[in-house]
């Protein structure tokens, strides 16, 4: 029986014993000129399948450098210094690129994320749902509304917000949903929309990781009323803290112009009290001269990873991030995949983890902490302004319902690479797939 007999689903449960023996182990091929069978593993003093240094990020070629001495030599630090400054040229080609009437620029995608929330109107008695494997900004910026975040558990082989599990924390309170395109990667947005539209709930895209991503030619961002982007050094596309709410209503967008603003709307009166949130000038001359490069990154990181997912389907053990049938593009922030220890001799994934960093190739467990078990869930319960907005009731159930096994089991079994790795060559990618190997046919090793 070959890998791809045994169901996907049976896989990525806890696998059977009798399934794990039933894997054929022999027979998968080396990359390129890597042909060693077996060979002492790099974490125990043997040869490194790899010493050469994955490309960097962030980097700045010779335009963001120009740029940047531009905006500090015109004495336009501020965006409202100018309206052709660099942050309203951002706004705009960025708004082009993506494919909405408008763009709003933020000092952060947690930043975004909030103005969206505000824009729409979110507040105090509101629930809104959320995916708990994301950043803690996702979370956060719905907890400052001060709105509810009702926490629903990740579907196991996509690590994205299960929209099966929705509809049964759907109350009169709830408003919106926030799926997090996680890794870089559509949610299932065919699924999400058609519950929004059945319940009349705001969708607002966090599309924080999800630059040029696209669900069925749609690009990510584009499909819920607002969409929210990040610019943080480690994004795709990075200023060193940055971010944007995109969408096509333009009332929606002048109040989130509003609220950014702290609460001066763009007729130059204060209607409403509201953080300071703008873009500064600097980030905006960084930003800009990336926008020619990101459709080439995006496309090599694309293609690199097609390349991994395709040679990693053969390794038992190593479960690729499932791509929903409507994924016409991704943005691979980040590349995962489930480590199945069952297979790898017991061996943790810990382990498994300085294994391949010995080898050469950076690699992490990404999200470790489990943000629905996190010390902001008992301190959301227990605080001054929740208990006067949420009843004794609700925030019981809130503790009781706040449980997600599949989180948990991503948390244990992720393994990732960031996606500088995959703006490598192909033999980068081949490096990546030996090292794996590599492990897996000399695990014994390792125990
Ligand atoms: C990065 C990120 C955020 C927060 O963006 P910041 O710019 O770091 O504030 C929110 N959601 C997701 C999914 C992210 O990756």
């Amino acid at each position: 029986m070959s890998k791809k007999d045994i169901t996907r689903r049976k896989f990525i449960s806890t696998a059977s014993a009798a399934a794990i023996s039933a894997v054929a182990a022999g027979g998968i091929a080396a990359c390129g000129n890597n042909n060693k069978k077996s060979a002492k593993l790099a974490l125990f003093g043997g040869e490194p399948v790899r010493t050469k240094k994955f490309p960097p990020w962030p980097t700045a070629d010779e335009n963001v450098v120009k740029s940047i001495v531009t905006t500090t030599k015109s004495g336009i630090w501020c965006r409202i210094q100018s309206k052709s400054g660099t942050v309203p040229t951002f706004e705009k080609k960025f708004a082009e690129l993506i494919g909405t009437k408008f763009c709003l620029a933020t000092g952060s995608g947690t930043q975004a994320l909030h103005t969206a929330l505000a824009g729409l109107e979110i507040g105090g008695g509101d629930e809104v749902l959320v995916p708990p494997y994301t950043d803690p900004g996702s979370i956060s910026a719905i907890l400052i509304c001060p709105a509810l975040p009702v926490i629903i558990d990740v579907d196991p082989e996509s690590f994205q917000i299960d929209p099966d599990k929705i509809e049964e924390r759907i109350n009169e309170n709830t408003k919106a949903i926030m799926p997090v395109h996680i890794m870089g990667q559509p949610v299932n947005m065919d699924k999400i929309m058609n519950i929004a539209q059945k319940h009349n709930l705001k969708v607002i895209e966090d599309a924080c990781q999800a630059h040029l991503a696209e669900y069925k030619g749609k690009k990510c961002g584009t499909m819920g009323i607002l969409g929210c982007f990040s610019f943080q050094a480690s994004k795709v596309l990075a200023c060193g803290e940055g971010g944007a709410v995109i969408g096509n209503d333009e009332e929606i967008m002048d109040k989130c112009y509003t609220f950014h603003n702290r609460g001066t709307s763009r007729k130059g009166t204060t209607d409403i009290g509201g953080p300071k949130y703008r873009m500064n000038e600097f980030e905006g001359a960084v930003l800009l001269p990336q926008l020619e490069t990101l459709e080439k990154q995006s496309v090599r990181r694309n293609s690199n990873a097609d390349y991994l997912t395709s040679k990693f389907k053969d390794i038992p053990g190593i479960y690729p991030q499932k791509l929903y049938d409507g994924t016409t593009r991704g943005a691979y922030y980040k590349y995962g995949f489930i480590y199945k220890k069952e297979y790898f001799n017991g061996v943790d994934r810990s382990k498994f983890l300085k294994a391949l960093s010995a080898e050469g190739i950076p690699c992490s467990g990404y999200i470790n902490f489990r943000l629905d078990k996190e010390p902001w869930t008992e301190n959301l319960i227990n605080s001054k302004t929740f208990r006067k907005l949420y009843s004794k009731e609700r925030l019981k159930r809130y503790r009781e319902e706040n449980d997600c096994p599949n989180n948990n089991q991503i948390c244990n079994e992720m393994v990732v690479f960031s996606q500088n790795q995959l703006l490598g060559t192909k033999n980068d990618m081949d490096d990546i797939i030996n090292a794996v190997l590599k492990i897996y046919e000399n695990r014994d090793q390792l125990t």
